[in-house]
C-alpha cells in the first residue's frame, strides 16, 4: 500500500476587474442570463454563458420545478442547449455565476456534483477541456483549466470497456 495525493490548482481573483477583457465579457453574460433563471422556489437564480470552439456562446441557467426532482441546473441546460445547436463543438470556457435573491451572492459558485459529472462526460465526447470560470454577482472569481479537476477519480465511458 502507498498512499497518494490529489492535488489541484485554480487562479483566484479579486473581482472581475482583474480579468482580462474576453474573460470579463463572458462572467458579466453569466451574471446578466441569472435573469432568465426559472426558480421560484428557491430564489437562487444561476447563470451559465460558454464560449465554444466555433466561436459561437450558448447560454443556460436554472429550470425549477414544483416537482423539484424534475428541476435541472443550468450548467446542463446549457450543455443540452449546446449538444443540439453545436453538436460535437468543443466548449472552450464556461463561466457560472448566480443571484440569490434570499442572500449574499459574492462568492464563486461552484458546479454541484451531478453538473460535474455532466460536464466530465462533454470534455470525454469532444476531446477538449472544459475552462472552468467560477463567480457570483460581484467579488472573488475562481478560475479551473478543466472542469474535470472538480471530480478527481471519475467514472467514465473508459470504465465501461
Ligand atoms: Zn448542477
Amino acid at each position: 500500500m502507498k498512499k497518494e495525493q490529489l492535488h489541484i490548482e485554480y487562479d483566484l481573483y479579486n473581482d472581475i476587474s482583474e480579468l482580462s477583457g474576453e474573460d470579463a465579457a463572458l462572467v458579466q453574460a453569466a451574471r446578466d442570463v441569472t435573469a432568465k433563471a426559472y426558480a421560484p422556489y428557491s430564489n437562487f437564480l444561476v447563470g451559465a454563458f460558454a464560449k465554444l470552439a466555433n466561436g459561437e456562446t450558448i447560454s443556460g441557467t436554472n429550470q425549477e420545478n414544483a416537482s423539484f426532482p424534475v428541476g435541472i441546473c443550468a450548467e446542463r441546460v446549457l450543455l443540452s442547449a449546446a449538444s443540439v445547436l453545436h453538436t460535437n463543438v468543443p466548449i472552450d470556457t464556461l463561466a457560472v455565476s448566480y443571484h440569490n435573491l434570499n442572500g449574499e451572492s459574492n462568492k464563486p459558485v461552484s458546479p454541484c456534483g451531478m453538473c460535474r459529472q455532466a460536464l466530465r462526460e462533454y470534455e470525454d465526447r469532444t476531446k477538449q477541456p472544459i475552462r472552468l470560470i467560477l463567480s457570483g454577482m460581484e467579488g472573488k472569481i475562481i478560475i479551473l483549466e478543466r472542469s474535470t479537476m472538480l471530480l478527481p477519480l471519475s467514472f467514465g465511458g473508459d470504465d465501461m470497456k
